[in-house]
């Protein structure tokens, strides 16, 4: 049963996944999930009138997003989860097309930290949003060109025997793709326009991306594994987001759902997680409510969702030797003593017993101690937000290739365990005392 189950939520999220080619379509995937659960869309430059027991949602750059249940008493604790919408990938420049010996070739940038290789002889496409101009208006219309449509061949091993020994592909030279030959010039606007409904001369700029094209697919002796771009975080996106669709909160419980964009270029932008964009959305929201900010955050849990990396089948030399998460083993809880990971012995303890009220397993992720590994959103957002929290993700293999892996079951155990954090209730009895309660 727990097996078909985990299966059909990992063709879900697969779903999920390749309907999100871009942190903006990945937005526009969430904001559709919560329209149909009835949500109200709010615009951050309108006057907002919320009322108890409903959800609303607002999105900045239409590549962040927040939702959020005002609950039927005054909010008196808040329960929020943050993740992050976009990936690593490279970004066409304004002028992209590249010709010399009969081929166009596409100018990319790297927007994040990519493994180069696994972009390379694999079909790909343009994805983003282009700014179209008509009627003395400027929109932005969200495109995919739905096809495979551009390819980085790699070099022959005749031309580089050496390749097996290792190689350091340049972004500017080893990974712009081959979009056809010298005819080409001209017809990417031209698919750009035709997809969005105007005329070429009608798109005045553009926000593009590359993305891979192969399919997701379900896997392994037992098909307990999934793979698919962008696992890396559009797989805690979707976790915490169906967690705290299916959540009943407590009645007096501010629940709120975040899931930022840039995460993987530092958050420092006026939509990442380094922003004040939430903590205006909060004030808002207190001001309508009547709700104290500080309390809020006082009696307040964040969870930063992030995904972990598994024990890696080839290099187990790779990891530290006791907090070594693996595949379908549960929700990881992250911590550093550098404060990379925002996780303390207060917010691991309450989100473990979260999990365990939940029947979720839970492990635990520390990097190797001379290895500096990476960090996340949580401490970032804390710098706006003084909130206990927790760093947690789901374990997988090969975080940042364009094409990611980890385990079906560990979709039921993020989904259940985001759904029991937005139930618990949390109340700040003195610094360094809390107490909780279970719905
Ligand atoms: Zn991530």
């Amino acid at each position: 049963m727990k097996k078909s189950q985990a299966k059909q939520k990992a063709k879900t999220l697969l779903d999920f996944l390749q309907k999100s080619p871009t942190a903006y379509h990945a937005v526009e995937s969430m904001a559709k999930l919560l329209a149909d659960r009835g949500f109200f869309p709010l615009s951050e430059g309108t006057d907002w009138s919320l009322e108890a027991g409903k959800g609303y949602y607002v999105t900045k750059n239409q590549s962040t997003i927040l939702a959020f249940r005002i609950p039927e008493k005054k909010p008196e604790q808040l329960l929020l989860s943050a993740s992050h919408t976009d990936s690593p990938t490279f970004k066409l420049k304004e002028n992209f097309e590249v010709l010399a010996n009969d081929y166009l070739r596409l100018d990319v940038e790297r927007y994040g930290g990519s493994i180069y290789s696994t972009w390379l002889d694999r079909p790909l496409s343009v994805a983003g949003r282009v700014i179209v101009f008509e009627n003395n208006t400027l929109t932005s219309k969200l495109v995919n060109i739905d096809r495979d449509l551009l390819l980085i061949p790699s070099v022959a091993i005749h031309q580089n025997r050496k390749v097996n020994e290792g190689v350091a592909l340049n972004p500017a030279i080893d990974l712009q793709p081959l979009f056809g030959t010298g005819n080409a010039k001209g017809t990417l606007k031209k698919l750009l326009a035709k997809a969005v409904g105007c005329s070429v001369d009608a798109i005045r700029s553009a926000d593009l991306f590359l993305y891979n094209r192969t399919p997701g697919s379900i896997w392994g002796a037992d098909e307990e594994f999934f793979s698919s771009a962008r696992i890396d975080n559009l797989m805690c996106a979707y976790g915490t987001l169906q967690g705290f669709l299916k959540a009943k909160a407590p009645a007096n419980s501010l629940s709120l759902f975040a899931s930022f964009d840039n995460e993987e270029v530092g958050s420092d932008t006026k939509q990442g997680a380094g922003s004040v964009f939430l903590r205006n959305t909060l004030e808002r929201i207190a001001k309508a409510t009547g709700a104290d900010i500080s309390k809020l955050l006082a009696n307040g849990f964040l969870v930063s969702a992030d995904n972990a990396h598994a024990i890696h089948p080839n290099h187990p030399e790779l990891y530290d030797g006791l907090n070594v998460p693996k595949l379908g083993g549960g929700v990881v809880i992250k911590a550093s003593a550098s404060q990379s990971y925002a996780t303390d012995g207060m917010s691991s303890a309450l989100f473990s017993e979260i999990c365990k009220n939940a029947g979720v397993p839970v492990q635990h992720f520390a990097n190797r101690s001379d290895l500096p590994g990476g960090s996340t959103l949580g401490s970032i957002a804390d710098t706006h937000l003084p909130i206990l929290t927790v760093d947690i993700g789901m374990a997988q293999l090969a975080m940042h290739s364009a094409y990611e892996t980890a385990a079906c079951e560990d979709i039921l155990h993020l989904e259940s365990a985001a759904k029991a954090f937005y139930e618990t209730g949390i109340k700040l009895e003195q610094d360094g005392k809390y107490c909780i309660s279970f719905e």
